[in-house]
């Protein structure tokens, strides 16, 4: 067989994906450095072995329905991982369809970005009201933080109650910080066994590659690829500017009083007109590095025809001409009620009762969606 042949379609012995030097997040990834060596594992199974740490695979739409598929036919729980600050963009669509009569517990991720004011519980009924409209009717719903280490103990706690017996599957789109949570989970079952480790391993498959993680109790925990969300704002941008838009830290809520006929403008990625309406205060809930301006809505137009990639940024000026034209949505908001207007994948902006209309301007395909205040 000629050999350079065979040393381009290679695959991984751990897993038996297709070897390549190109994209990192996709499945088969090695560095072009190690891809000459005689034996080679992909980076991902290279970190099991070697680690016992789990990083995502990624899956797109048809891929990913495959698994959910199989999940349906299997007496299992789930557990879907969602980001509290993005629940529409990291919503498994499809998901109520696929699960059949298997549970599904709910479990929002990155808890630690709300403010510290945040009733927590009222978060939660949120969270189960908002999976009900979109078909689920979750039997819990746990707020964690896979990276400040909040609530993950309790999580497995009641993952062993709800799993009467079952395997659990845990599912999520890209970016929820599921392969972070994975990590603490085996971190956490490590912390039990003095010593040794718990050994992950890895089931090769075409579509349905997963990782499992056995349960002190009996059965497995498998880690599924991370679904793909190309509705997600975050891929609009550069990737050096998704620390501007992904929040690190809890957020510090930006208020400003407005009067009828001003504008914010969200960076260059959302415009927010307040078209009618007493003057009153708006609440925004933005990661803390993105910038936010005011202006008078008459000049909200010239404003961003002169500044839209400087000032009024990300996107950057090279990636405009790649950008949707602008959509608008508007919402009429009754007196005494207290809604937030959500921009998905970039935040929200809480208003507070005195009647307003607003039109929030949006890169087209960018979700915008109103919903009862949640803080
Ligand atoms: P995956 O694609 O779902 O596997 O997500 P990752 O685990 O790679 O995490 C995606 C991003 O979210 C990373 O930048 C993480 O640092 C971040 N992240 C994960 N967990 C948390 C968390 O609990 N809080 C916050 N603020 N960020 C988190």
């Amino acid at each position: 067989m000629d050999e350079s042949i065979n040393k381009n379609h290679r695959s991984c012995p751990g897993c038996g994906a297709q070897l390549q030097s190109t994209d990192p997040s996709l499945p088969g990834y090695v560095p072009a450095s190690a891809m000459e060596n005689e034996k080679v594992i992909c980076k991902r199974c290279f970190r099991i072995l070697h680690y016992n740490e789990v990083q995502d695979v990624l899956l797109d739409g048809e891929d990913f329905r495959t698994i959910l598929n199989h999940l349906a036919d299997e007496k299992i729980l789930i557990v879907s991982v969602v980001d509290i600050f993005d629940l529409e963009g990291s919503w498994v669509k499809g998901l109520a369809r696929h699960a059949m009569h298997n549970p599904i517990l709910l479990v929002a991720n990155k808890v630690d970005l709300l403010p510290r004011s945040t009733n927590y519980q009222k978060v939660k009924r949120w969270l189960a009201q908002s999976a009900r409209e979109l078909g689920v009717q979750p039997v819990d719903v746990v707020l964690v933080s896979a990276e400040r280490k909040i609530n993950v103990d309790q999580l497995l706690e009641r993952i062993e109650e709800l799993r009467d017996g079952r395997d659990v599957y845990v599912v999520g789109t890209t970016n929820v910080g599921k392969s972070t949570l994975i990590n603490r989970i085996i971190q956490s079952y490590n912390k039990g066994l003095e010593g040794n480790t718990i050994t992950t391993s890895y089931f090769p498959g075409t579509t349905l590659d997963r990782i499992a993680i056995p349960l002190p109790n009996g059965g497995v925990i498998y880690d599924t690829p991370g679904l793909i969300n190309r509705e997600q704002i975050a891929h609009l941008i550069d990737v050096r500017d998704l620390s501007k838009l992904i929040p690190r830290g809890e957020i510090k809520p930006r208020v400003f009083q407005l009067q009828a006929k001003q504008t914010l403008f969200f960076g260059g990625l959302a415009r927010v007109d307040f078209v009618e309406g007493e003057r009153q205060s708006m609440v925004c809930y933005l990661s803390n590095d993105l910038q936010i301006h005011r202006t008078k809505m008459e000049n909200a137009e010239n404003l961003l025809a002169k500044h839209w990639g400087e000032l009024l940024s990300p996107p950057r000026k090279e990636q405009l001409a790649e950008m949707p034209t602008w959509k608008r949505h508007r919402f009429s908001i009754g007196k005494q009620e207290l809604r937030d207007i959500v921009i998905h994948g970039l935040g929200w902006v809480a208003i507070k009762g005195t009647g307003a209309m607003v039109d929030v301007y949006v890169p087209e395909g960018v979700g915008v969606s109103i919903r009862p205040s949640i803080i």
